[in-house]
């Protein structure tokens, strides 16, 4: 089945760039103007990836994304021409997965969609056994995660990182490592994204940041899940 990969920017000019490139590379490309439609069409044809603005008529790019979250866990590059790092934060803290600040070349979006592509998700293997940790489930073969019976919805990427950090509860994964195995080795970005979408996940499970029942930071390192 093929790609399919929403670009929402009302720059017309870079639309038109960004489609040629993402089609020379066997995607199927669709395109909104405005936040308003970006998000109606992303309801119909179900993205796997979406490029998103920030800066955008109608719905801005981050309220895009955070109703876009509501329905779908496709992958979401939010382009942006802030480059202070608490609009980064804000805008991985509202769910994209990753950032590119303009200006960009068309060429570094396209191997950032690729590298995305590459990314070694679980749940797509054979059939695997639910991972327990305390009341918490995760079931790879379903993409579901449970605490307590109750379902909690993560994005593609949150899920990967709490089942890599749930594979083998009491190591410590680095940054990096968790880097690799979540984003996949072509991963351009730097450590900071890790940290934030485990601050995502760490909401969605209730946790306490001073007394965490499951992830654990550990300084100067990286994160673990408690046994
Ligand atoms: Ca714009």
């Amino acid at each position: 089945m093929g790609v399919r990969v929403l670009v929402v920017e009302d720059e017309r000019s870079l639309v038109r760039l960004l489609r040629a490139y993402l089609e020379r590379e066997g995607f199927e490309v669709y395109e909104a103007f405005d936040g308003r439609a970006g998000l109606d069409l992303a309801g119909e044809v179900r993205p796997d990836v979406v490029v998103l603005d920030w800066m955008l008529p109608e719905l801005d790019g981050l309220e895009v994304l955070r109703r876009l979250r509501r329905f779908s866990d496709a992958y979401v590059i939010l382009l942006t021409a802030r480059v202070e790092e608490t609009d980064r934060i804000v805008g991985l803290s509202a769910g994209a997965d990753d950032y590119l600040p303009k200006p960009f070349s068309p060429g570094e979006l396209v191997a950032r969609v690729r590298a995305m592509l590459r990314r070694p998700r679980s749940g797509t293997g054979p059939e695997e056994e639910p991972l327990r940790v305390g009341e918490l489930s995760i079931d790879p073969s379903r993409r579901e995660v449970r605490l307590g019976g109750r379902e909690i919805a993560l994005t593609a990427i949150e899920f990967d990182l709490l089942a890599a950090l749930a594979s083998r509860p009491g190591l410590v994964f680095s940054r990096a490592q968790l880097l690799e195995r979540v984003w996949g080795e072509g991963y351009f970005g730097d450590d900071h994204v890790v940290d934030v979408h485990i601050a995502n996940v760490r909401k969605k499970l209730g946790e306490d940041a001073a007394h965490p029942r499951y992830i654990e930071t550990v300084r100067g390192v990286g994160y673990r899940m408690r046994r």
